[in-house]
C-alpha cells in the first residue's frame, strides 16, 4: 500500500509525504519508512519501528525530553533512526557541541580539511571544559581545577604539543612530582617522560586553540538543549532560540547532558553507546595558605609539586599550583589543589549544582583531614586555608570505555569525540578530536555514496579503564599502576 498525502501538521513534514510499509517478517516489528522530500530536493527519511511487543500499548510519545533518568532511558529506547538520504553538501558546516579538548581538536583539523564548524560550549569563564583554570582577584589566586598536567605517548598529540610549546602555551612541569604515601613517604617518579602544563593554566591553552583557524565559529556560553533533524539539516537551539542549521552534528560532551540531548535526537545508536558510559565523581578542594604546607620529615629531600597520594581515602591528588604556574614569588599566599579519590567522590555524591551546605562542610573538613594524614601531621594542625572554594565533578572521568577513537553514524550524520572513547586523559580527548574530524572529512569527500563504510563504533562493547582516580598519563605509571596503552587512532 502507498499512500500520499499532504500535511502542514507535523513539524517535521514539508510536502509531500509517502509512507511506504517495509516487507517484515512476522516475527521481527513491522516498520514504517518516512519520506520526506523537500523543494530544495534534499529528503530525510525516518525509519519508525513497532514496539517489541505489537500487542502491547505504548504511552503516546511526549515531543520534548524529560528530565528524569528513567524518562531519558526509555526514550533513547524507542526514538526513530534519522536517515538522511539527500546528496552531501560541497561546501558542509558542523556543529560541535562541546568546547573542551576533544571538540577543540576536532575543529582545528576540520579546519586543516577545509571543512567550517561551529563550536558550542556552555563556559561562562572560557572554553576547555575540564581544562579549567579559575584566577580570584584581588591576590589573585591561581588553581587549575580539574587537568593539572599531561604526558605525551602519540606522534599525533606530539606534533600538536611542539606547535603549542612554540607558541609558548604549554612547558615542561620541571617541579618534583611523585607519590605520597599516608603518613608522608613520599617516593618521586622518574622525570622523563616530560610533563606538560598549560603556561598561567590550562584554560589559556584551550582558549588559544583555535586562534589561527579561518573556518572555525565559536559561540559561548552557549548550552544547547534541542537537536531537530529538519530538510536534510540538523537544526540546532538553546532553550528555544535557534542557534542555526548544520550538514553534520559532533557530540564532543558526555554525561547526563549529553544523554538529555541525545533521547529524543533521533539518533539511537549513539545515544545507547553514550549511555553505557560510566562516568567517576570527584571532589576538588582548592584551597589557599599563607605559609607553605609543611613537608613532611620523610620527604624533605624532595619539596615536592605535585603527588599522586596513596591510602588516604578523602585524597587523590595534591598540587601546589602557584609554585607550578609560577605565578608567586616565594612569599605567600600559597595556592594547593587538592582532589578526592574517586570512591569518596561517589559516597559524598550531591547534585552538581546545587551542593547542600552541610555536604560542602563535611567534605571540605574531610579533605583537610586527608591532607593531614598524608602528610603525616597530627590532627588538627594543619593551618587553615585563608580561602577555599569546593567543586563537585559530578562527571569526572570515564571508568569505561569502548576503545575507538571515535563514533560515527553515517545516516544521521553525527558523530561523538570525547576523551572516554580512547582513555581518560588530555590526550586521548585530542587523538580522538582528531579521528573524528578525519573521519567527517572523508566521508564528505566521498560524497556520501557508500555511508555504511563509514558507520564506526556504533556497536562497540566497552572495557573497564584502569588509571589514576585523576586520569591516565602514559609513560608515568607507577609499579602497581599500569595504564592500556591508546589504541591507533
Ligand atoms: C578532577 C579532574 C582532574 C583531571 N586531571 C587530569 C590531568 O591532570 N591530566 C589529564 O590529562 N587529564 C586530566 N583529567 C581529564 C581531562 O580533563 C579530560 O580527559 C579532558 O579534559 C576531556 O576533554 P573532553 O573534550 O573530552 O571533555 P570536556 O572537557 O568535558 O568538554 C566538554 C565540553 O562540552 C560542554 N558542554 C556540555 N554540554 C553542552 C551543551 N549542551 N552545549 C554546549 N556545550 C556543552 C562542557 O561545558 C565542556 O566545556 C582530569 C579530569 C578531572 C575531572
Amino acid at each position: 500500500m502507498r499512500r500520499t498525502f499532504s500535511t502542514s501538521a507535523s513539524s517535521l513534514i514539508a510536502s509531500p509525504l509517502t509512507l511506504e510499509p517495509i516487507k517484515s517478517r512476522k516475527a521481527k516489528p513491522a516498520s514504517l519508512t518516512i519520506t520526506i522530500t523537500t523543494p530544495k530536493s534534499q529528503s530525510l527519511t525516518l525509519i519508525c519501528r513497532a514496539t517489541e511487543n505489537p500487542r502491547k500499548k505504548t504511552a503516546p510519545r511526549k515531543s520534548s525530553y524529560g528530565t528524569s533518568r528513567r524518562s531519558i532511558l526509555k526514550k533513547s529506547f524507542t526514538q526513530e533512526q534519522v536517515m538522511f538520504s539527500g546528496p552531501l553538501s560541497h561546501d558542509p558546516v558542523v556543529a560541535i557541541v562541546g568546547g573542551g579538548m576533544a571538540g577543540l581538536i576536532c575543529a582545528l583539523n576540520l579546519d586543516k580539511r577545509g571543512i567550517r564548524s561551529t563550536v558550542f560550549d556552555t563556559g561562562l569563564h572560557g572554553l576547555g571544559g575540564r581544562m579549567g583554570t579559575r584566577i580570584f582577584d584581588p591576590q589573585p589566586l591561581i588553581f587549575d581545577h580539574a587537568a593539572q598536567f599531561f604526558t605525551v605517548s602519540d606522534h599525533r598529540f606530539a606534533e600538536l604539543v611542539a606547535g603549542w610549546s612554540e607558541k609558548g602555551l604549554v612547558l615542561q612541569w620541571q617541579g618534583i612530582i611523585g607519590e605520597l604515601e599516608q603518613g608522608g613517604q613520599f617516593v618521586p617518579l622518574p622525570s622523563t617522560p616530560p610533563r606538560y602544563i598549560g603556561v598561567n593554566g590550562m584554560r589559556p591553552l584551550a582558549d588559544s586553540i583555535l586562534s589561527q583557524t579561518c573556518r572555525v565559529d565559536v559561540v559561548r556560553p552557549c548550552w544547547i538543549s534541542k537537536l531537530e533533524p529538519f530538510n536534510g539539516m540538523w537544526h540546532l537551539s538553546e532553550n528555544g532560540k535557534p542557534r542555526g542549521q548544520f550538514d553534520a552534528l559532533v557530540i564532543a560532551h558526555n554525561g547526563k547532558c549529553a544523554n538529555r540531548l541525545l533521547a529524543s535526537s533521533g539518533l539511537p545508536l549513539i545515544a545507547r553507546q553514550m549511555k553505557r558510559l560510566e562516568l567517576s565523581s570527584i571532589w576538588a578542594l582548592l584551597a589557599a595558605f599563607e605559609d607553605p604546607l609543611p613537608i613532611p620529615a620523610r620527604a624533605v629531600t624532595f619539596p615536592f609539586e605535585g603527588a599522586f597520594v596513596k591510602g588516604v581515602d578523602s585524597i587523590s591528588w595534591m598540587a601546589n599550583n602557584t609554585k607550578k604556574l609560577s605565578y608567586s614569588p616565594r612569599t605567600g599566599p600559597h595556592c594547593w589543589t587538592f582532589f578526592s579519590t574517586a570512591a569518596f567522590g561517589k559516597r559524598n555524591k550531591v547534585p552538581q549544582e546545587n551542593i547542600p551546605t552541610a555536604t560542602a562542610e563535611k567534605v571540605k573538613e574531610a579533605m583537610l583531614e586527608g591532607v593531614e594524614n598524608a602528610l603525616g601531621l597530627s590532627k588538627s594542625s594543619l593551618r587553615r586555608p585563608f580561602y577555599t572554594r569546593l567543586q563537585l565533578w559530578g562527571a569526572a572521568l570515564p571508568n569505561n570505555t569502548p576503545g575507538i577513537p571515535c563514533i560515527f553514524d553515517p545516516h544521521g550524520r553525527a558523530g561523538i569525540c570525547g576523551d572516554w572513547l580512547l582513555g581518560s586523559s588530555l590526550e586521548a580527548a585530542a587523538l580522538s578530536g582528531i579521528a573524528l574530524a578525519n573521519h567527517i572529512a572523508d566521508y564528505f569527500q566521498s560524497g556520501g555514496a557508500r555511508p555504511n563504510e563509514f558507520a564506526v563504533g556504533l556497536h562497540n562493547e566497552f572495557q573497564p579503564l584502569r588509571g589514576h582516580d585523576i586520569g591516565q598519563f602514559p609513560g608515568l605509571e607507577s609499579k602497581e599502576q599500569t595504564v592500556v596503552p591508546l589504541p591507533s587512532a
